[in-house]
């Protein structure tokens, strides 16, 4: 191919890089990470992966794979590799890895005392034996491994290492970063309180990696390359491994690995979300680490932008561009930028929904990119759309993220295209919700959709056209799509109340859509939080900022309680506490009466009243489905009109995070002229083999 079109300064990302004895054939470096699927859907992880290998990736790892059946993380789902019987599943994903050229890597995790062995029943096995740390406080401890134990160890690694390269792999990680890996849990003195050679000073805190090291490599090193993933700083202080310690580990083991893995903190700390985190945060924890060893570093930082990746190569601060959250909202990122197509790139917004596909054990998804984990299942390719059925035009109305991937799916199966959008800008609930606090990465969901559809012949744009079902049926398109997405209820209507609140309206009552329309309160408000998600905690930061008192009260006994799911949540709350937010958790609304809300303890029903001037009321959004209800009572005439299909979608159709709307518009580009599967299961699954006995 020719890549005339490239800037030549991205040149230098494309060069090969040597990982012990194999080549990468670029600097892109596809990091482990989780997608929800793991071991229940092993097919799906792995054809994921492969479209990551044909999207141009030098290396592609695995998520964390289990490597021995006496530490594991039930009840979240990873990969396993507990015997040979596990052989098959990952051999499939090393072998779609490897399909365009990558590097096939797995990551090999013992998680000691992040194990809570719940399903295996095993007894966790710790450096330190103390209660298991975990996301779910399972009330579990892990004893000290012993001497014999940790020879075991030794021994289940270099099993694991034999088995992966069984399997097809060509690089083996250890799993020492994020508090997961028993790796870290040797080197810091948090997790290693031992008093042996394994313990005490840094030589022998650092004794475990260098044996499991040598042993792994005396048995496969000749022809796979070993990493080792560490944190470049556990961020709990001095007891733990700090940067200052991690750089005395590598000068002393500067050739140990044949590539330094440097990844950050505990998970939460490495893959923050845009609201709280910048492109590269990492930086200066990692500049001069380079330095002190002769084997490549790869690092990570939500990179999307070409530029900065080509700094962090020529500033000498990285040899590899890691990729997890990027490589999952554009898998053909390294070809995009290979073949000079940057705006072409589908850019992370770090919305970390992604991720909230591992936290609840289900399967991910991406805001960005709806085919995420669909590879298999729907045979969705991120890149690639079957080319249109038997009609030819689709009116899609209402641009939020539902209508807007309608749309330029649609347009890319080569439909004729109109978009209409009431307002005056495109986006729907992305332009608005993109200017609160901390959200405005979030607009690359417009940002992405409205550019590439500015470059499509088959597609018309309409500002300012609220249309209603008369208009539809003049227009007469042969396939209408109802993107007219949702409202905030003021009635307080969502999980602790399932009829409007008792409200004599002395209070000024005001709905997330007034604020995000600068409807602002001043004095005291009230946020009642009955959504959970991130609107109340961002709308507290909001108003603070504007000046008002601010308390905010919520039902739940967290702040933003779905945002552990993005692994924001001690963030947000952290955030709002040193804001001044008065937090007033467990406490719902009963009703408002005489100028004063009546607030009740969820668990005794006690009630108290509390003074304010404002409220206002996170509480759940109505789908504005009416233009669809109007078609439908003149189905009739369809017909008659033209009309062969209309279908609503995204939050008009029940509202849900943005992820789920550009689902939904996909999903709906996808099936437009599709045969009706009737009561077929819609995607693959895969279903365990029964037993022979
Ligand atoms: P979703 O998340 O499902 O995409 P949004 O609320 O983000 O939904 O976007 C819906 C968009 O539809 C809004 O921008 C809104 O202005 C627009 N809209 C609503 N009703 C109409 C209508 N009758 N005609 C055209 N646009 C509409
Ligand atoms: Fe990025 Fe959000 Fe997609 Fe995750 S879900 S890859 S954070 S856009």
């Amino acid at each position: 191919m020719d890549y005339m079109d490239r800037d030549s300064r991205y040149d230098v990302l494309f060069d090969a890089v040597d990982i012990g004895p194999l080549k990468s054939k670029n600097r892109f470096y596809q990091v482990p990470h989780c997608n929800g699927g793991g071991y229940r859907d092993p097919s799906a992880a792995a054809e994921m992966r492969g479209i990551k290998s044909q999207g141009g990736w030098g290396v592609i790892f695995t998520e964390q794979c289990e490597m021995h059946h006496s530490s594991e993380i039930t009840p979240f789902i990873e990969l396993r590799l507990w015997d040979d019987a596990d052989i098959p599943m990952i051999a499939k994903m090393a072998d779609r890895m490897k399909e365009y050229g990558a590097l096939a890597g797995i990551q090999l995790a013992y998680s000691g005392i992040n194990g809570p062995n719940l399903y295996t029943k095993e007894v966790p096995l710790a450096v330190t034996g103390m209660p298991i740390r975990t996301f779910t406080n399972d009330p579990v401890s892990a004893r000290s491994l012993d001497k014999e134990d940790i020879k075991n160890l030794r021994r289940w690694f270099v099993n694991a290492a034999k088995r992966s390269r069984t399997a097809g792999f060509n690089l083996i990680c250890l799993y020492g970063a994020h508090g997961f890996g028993i790796f870290q849990h040797f080197l810091s003195t948090a997790t290693n309180q031992r008093t042996d050679e394994y313990g005490g000073s840094l030589e022998n805190r650092a004794r475990f990696v260098k044996e499991v090291v040598e042993e792994v490599r005396n048995e496969v090193g000749d022809n796979m390359g070993i990493t080792l993933r560490l944190s470049l700083d556990e961020m709990i202080g001095d007891l733990g491994f700090a940067n200052s310690e991690v750089r005395d580990f590598v000068e002393m083991h500067q050739d140990l690995p044949d590539l330094w893995d440097l990844a950050h903190g505990a998970w939460e700390d490495c893959s923050g979300p845009s609201r709280f985190k910048e492109e590269a945060a990492q930086f200066d924890l990692v500049t001069g680490i380079r330095k002190l060893t002769s084997k490549p570093i790869v690092g990570v930082g939500r990179f999307t932008s070409p530029d900065v990746m080509v700094k962090q190569i020529k500033s000498g601060t990285l040899d590899f561009i890691g990729c997890a959250r990027p490589s999952i909202a554009d898998p053909f990122l390294p070809k995009k930028i290979e073949e000079g197509r940057i705006q072409d790139i589908r850019e992370c917004i770090g919305c970390n929904i992604c991720i909230t596909g591992d936290m609840t054990m289900s399967i991910s998804r991406c805001t960005q990119n709806p085919t995420f984990m669909e590879e298999w299942r729907k045979g969705w390719h991120p890149e690639i759309i079957e080319p249109k059925g038997k009609t030819s035009k689709v009116l899609v109305i209402g641009s939020g993220p539902a209508g807007l991937e309608a749309a330029l799916a649609c347009s890319n199966r080569g439909y004729d295209v109109t978009l209409t959008e009431a307002s005056n800008i495109l986006g729907g609930r992305v332009a608005k919700e993109r200017k609160l606090p901390g959200l405005s990465a979030w607009g690359r969901v417009a940002d992405y959709r409205e550019y590439q559809l500015s470059q499509k012949p088959n597609v018309e744009t309409y500002l300012e056209s609220s249309l209603d079902a008369d208009q539809v049926l003049e227009f007469g398109f042969e396939n209408v799509c109802i993107a007219t997405g949702s409202s905030w209820r003021a009635d307080g209507v969502s999980r602790q109340h399932v009829v409007p609140i008792s409200n004599d309206n002395s209070l000024n009552l005001y709905t997330p859509d007034d604020i995000m329309n600068d409807k602002l309160p001043t004095g005291k408000v009230v946020i009642y939080d009955d959504d959970h998600y991130y609107m109340g905690g961002v709308i507290a930061e909001k108003l603070i900022e504007k000046g008002c008192d601010v308390t905010l009260l919520t039902p739940c006994a967290y702040v933003s309680e779905w945002s552990i799911n993005t692994l924001e949540q001690a963030e947000i709350q952290k955030r709002l506490i040193e804001m001044g937010v008065k937090i007033e958790l467990n406490r719902g609304l009963v009703s408002i009466f005489n100028s004063k809300l009546i607030s009740n303890c969820t668990y005794t029903q006690n009630e108290k009243e509390i003074e304010t001037d404002n409220l206002v009321m996170v509480a759940s959004r109505k789908p504005q489905d009416q233009l669809y209800k109007d078609l439908l009572l003149k189905k009739t005439i369809w017909n008659d009109a033209g009309i062969t299909s209309v279908k609503l979608i995204g939050d008009a159709n029940a509202p849900g995070p943005i992820a789920w709307a550009t689902y939904a518009g996909h999903r709906y580009a996808r099936e437009l002229d599709t045969e009706d599967l009737g009561d077929v299961l819609p995607f693959r699954r895969e279903v365990t083999n029964l037993a022979s006995n």
